[in-house]
């Protein structure tokens, strides 16, 4: 762990306030990472945080689960970085020396994931671009995305000009595979089945329904990145796989991301869009034959090389991370599960899920707040569910606002026929509202562990969800 992150562990942990219905901001959401739970929140300094009524309970001092990926930075990030400073070459394609952090980058993550093809760029958001293009998706389409998710799964849509069609979440977080049935038109190109918090999807109705209804799959593994499905790393069940390696996800360069896929024609498709609509001899000999696909209009969202020596060395730390993440989850999980009317989050494959953290439903918003509050006062990192929007009832997408008044998004019939708002995703409304999140550190301790399990032991019984 960074010194500025033990340093805040070292103040004992405040009560937040309750949560508005909109949930946390993605500001909140950064801060629940390694500061939301100091004592600078409620102006105290570390002498007086503890009162005497709850020294006895204190929690203990490493509680603070962290950003993930920093805390495995070590020489190896270091010296990947000096090779590329050295030779003074920061682009990935040329320049003095021999440029080929990001290359081997692509190649050991196909491996990792298994899959024929990577790609690196510049984030999650930039690689959902891609994945949306490499479909051919656009103007006249509609692709289907969970209510409850980040913000990229709604624009990399609006920015194809095809339509956002909201699916209910359910008891897993993640999207409903009948709502998603429900939701499917004559128009329905493809659904982005969004591996939220930690936990993959329910992917076997969902690879049934779309591949009986033709029905192309993008996978967003950002908030899951090393996560699997029966066996099978998440990205490489769909069509196509995103990852995002920005700080508040698994291995990170800051910012970053990834596509996946087996597909060459896709694969092809998604490497022009990433660099101006050209293809470079390197993807050709991956490809292992001549380009397919004609040029193109693209974007510029290549990786460069200090990011894909970080990258390379965070790569090699993954198992660990997801390992380690993974044991203290199944810890907690494993010391709560038995509490009467104890209803944990529901999961398709709880071998696949990463760990990040521990969900429990109440019984509504009250009981909810009554336990997040009690956890907090006792220094446990909860919280609601926190960094994805409920996108049908932000004010921006009732207003289907666009970047231009002709944008063709919500222009067709079924663009200014459809209304969002709070009546198309009453599902997910609820569920959010009924359901705690409390933070998982890699570098948890059994003590830690067992700190967290008994507090929530004491408060669920307390709060009377
Ligand atoms: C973070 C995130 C993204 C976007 O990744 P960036 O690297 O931040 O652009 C996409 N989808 C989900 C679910 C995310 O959490």
């Amino acid at each position: 762990m960074n010194r500025r992150s033990r340093e805040s562990n070292r103040r004992d942990s405040q009560p937040q306030h309750a949560r508005s219905h909109s949930g946390p901001t993605r500001r909140q959401f950064l801060l629940t990472g390694s500061t939301a739970l100091t004592a600078t929140a409620v102006g105290l300094t570390s002498g007086e945080s503890v009162g005497a009524e709850n020294a006895a309970t204190a929690a203990p001092p490493d509680i603070d689960p962290g950003f993930i990926g920093p805390q495995y930075f070590d020489e190896k990030e270091r010296q990947a970085l000096m090779e590329v400073m050295e030779q003074g070459s920061p682009f990935r394609y040329w320049g003095p020396g021999r440029p080929e952090k990001v290359q081997r980058f692509e190649e050991g993550f196909a491996r990792c994931m298994g899959t024929r093809f990577a790609l690196g760029v510049t984030s999650g958001t930039a690689a959902l671009d891609c994945a949306v293009a490499a479909l051919g998706v656009g103007p006249g389409d509609e692709v289907i995305v969970p209510a409850y998710t980040w913000w990229s799964d709604y624009t990399c849509v609006v920015h194809s000009g095809a339509l956002p069609v909201f699916a209910e979440i359910d008891r897993t977080l993640n999207i409903d595979p009948r709502d998603f049935e429900r939701k499917i038109s004559p128009r329905t190109k493809a659904v982005i089945a969004v591996h939220l918090l930690g936990g993959p999807c329910d992917m076997d109705p969902l690879m049934e329904v779309a591949r009986r209804r033709g029905v192309r799959v993008v996978e967003d593994c950002a908030q899951c990145v090393g996560g699997s499905h029966h066996g099978r790393k998440l990205g490489a069940i769909g069509d196509v796989g995103i990852y995002s390696f920005q700080i508040n996800k698994m291995m990170t360069s800051g910012e970053g991301g990834a596509l996946v896929t087996n597909d060459p024609v896709l694969y092809e498709r998604a490497v022009r869009f990433h660099d101006m609509g050209t293809i470079r001899s390197l993807f050709l000999d991956r490809m292992g034959g001549p380009a397919q696909v004609p040029t193109f209009a693209g974007e510029n969202f290549r990786m460069n090389e200090l990011t894909g020596a970080v990258l390379g060395a965070q790569l090699t730390k993954l198992d660990t991370m997801v390992a380690q993440l993974h044991r203290n989850g199944e810890a907690i999980y494993l010391g709560i599960q038995d509490l009467p009317g104890m209803r944990l989050r529901r999961r398709p494959d709880p071998e696949g899920d990463i760990g990040y953290s521990v969900f429990f439903e109440t019984a509504d918003r009250a009981a909810r707040d009554r336990c997040i509050d009690g956890l907090r006062k006792r220094g446990v990192p909860a919280s609601t569910l926190v960094g994805s929007v409920l996108l049908p009832v932000q004010e921006s997408v009732i207003a289907k606002r666009t970047r231009h008044r002709d944008w063709p998004t919500f222009n067709s019939p079924e663009g200014r026929a459809i209304e969002y708002g709070p009546g198309c995703c009453p599902q997910t409304l609820a569920i959010f509202d009924r359901f705690v999140q409390v933070r998982v550190g890699p570098k948890y301790t059994p003590r830690i562990n067992d700190y967290i399990i008994e507090t929530i032991r004491d408060v669920h019984h307390a709060a009377e969800v």
